[in-house]
């Protein structure tokens, strides 16, 4: 008996991880913003970039589609805020997906939205649908592309949260975006202990007691733009020290970016320039390992190995060595 309830939780388990999410832009969706990327300019303050953005040709109108079947239970309207027009979904497995910067609502929902913003104003309108109200099929427009709220140009910005919406995960693990040709890694510099350096792999840099505080201004280039990483592992003579990974971020810690980002980090809708701090500053459960607190004392030459990890899952390692002065 107790065989059979296993194996029926674990059908359970299985079904509701079934949901297939597809892209809210139809075609070859072309990722222009990763998740956990810094944005340091806006009406709330520096913070983590919460989704995935897609391109949209820089066009208004483009339909944005369910990735998913879901029900629709919260559509915001709010030029001032970060987000403009905003529909919310959720899916039979529970998690919640949100489109953003939106120009228009689906013609299922427009009129009703219409009514409530000539009854209470255009300020800012946050309506919660009640359970099962509007049902969107999955590849069914919720609404049309634009750029209102902090959007420098139009385009689809995609987040998938949990049931509560306390987190959010990064939408590029749900859905297929192939790996365009030209997206290539790149290193910029690097800084350790406040200094600049050009890196050169192999190099030897010298550092200051108790350990090296380095930061990396690293990014995947893609056409004209540069997009943010999706984890960075860094070993001293091989051993894992340091693991910051942006798979999934609390709600609670949208402007905790300094934990992760220093602030040399530029980001202002027109370019992006994010330097990544590579060692203990204040908490975040984006560091998953920090063996900083139990290192002791360090050799007096320590083998660095930086392993980055873009969005595609594929590896770039950075090497030098640090030196005491
Ligand atoms: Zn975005």
């Amino acid at each position: 008996m107790k065989r059979y309830f296993a194996l029926f939780l674990l059908l359970v388990t299985v079904i509701l991880q079934a949901v297939n999410f597809i892209s809210p832009v139809a075609g070859t969706a072309l990722i222009t913003s990763s998740f956990g990327e810094f944005r340091g300019s806006g009406n709330r303050g520096p913070h983590f970039h919460m989704g995935i953005d897609l391109s949209t040709n820089m066009r208004s109108g483009v339909p944005i589609l369910a990735a998913a079947d879901g029900w629709l239970v919260r559509v915001e309207i709010d030029d001032d805020d970060i987000y403009g027009n905003v529909v919310v979904l959720e899916h039979e497995d529970t998690t919640r997906t949100l489109y953003a910067h939106l120009s228009k609502f689906s013609p299922k929902i427009d009129s009703l939205i219409n009514s409530v913003i000539s009854e209470f104003g255009k300020k800012r309108i946050v309506v919660n649908f009640p359970a099962k109200t509007f049902f969107f099929k999955a590849g069914e427009a919720v609404g049309y592309s634009g750029q209102t709220g902090e959007a420098a140009q139009p385009h689809c910005h995609f987040e998938i949260r949990n049931a509560d919406e306390t987190f959010c995960y990064d939408p590029a693990n749900f859905i297929e975006i192939p790996r365009p040709r030209e997206a290539s890694f790149t290193v910029k510099s690097l800084v350790i202990d406040s200094e600049r350096y050009t890196y050169v792999e192999g190099k030897t840099y010298p550092f200051k007691d108790p350990y090296p505080k380095i930061m990396l201004n690293v990014a995947t280039a893609l056409n004209k733009n540069v997009i943010g990483l999706k984890e960075l592992k860094m070993y001293f003579n091989e051993i894992l020290v340091y693991d910051i990974n942006f798979g999934e971020i609390p709600i609670e810690e949208f402007n905790n970016v300094w934990s992760v980002y220093s602030n040399d980090s530029i980001s202002d809708g027109y370019s992006y320039n994010a330097w990544y701090k590579l060692y203990p500053d204040r908490g975040t459960s984006l560091v998953k390992t920090n063996k900083f607190p139990e290192l002791g004392r360090l050799p007096a030459r320590v083998n660095v190995k930086i392993v980055c990890t873009d969005m595609w899952n594929d590896e770039f390692v950075i090497r030098f060595v640090v030196e005491r002065r």
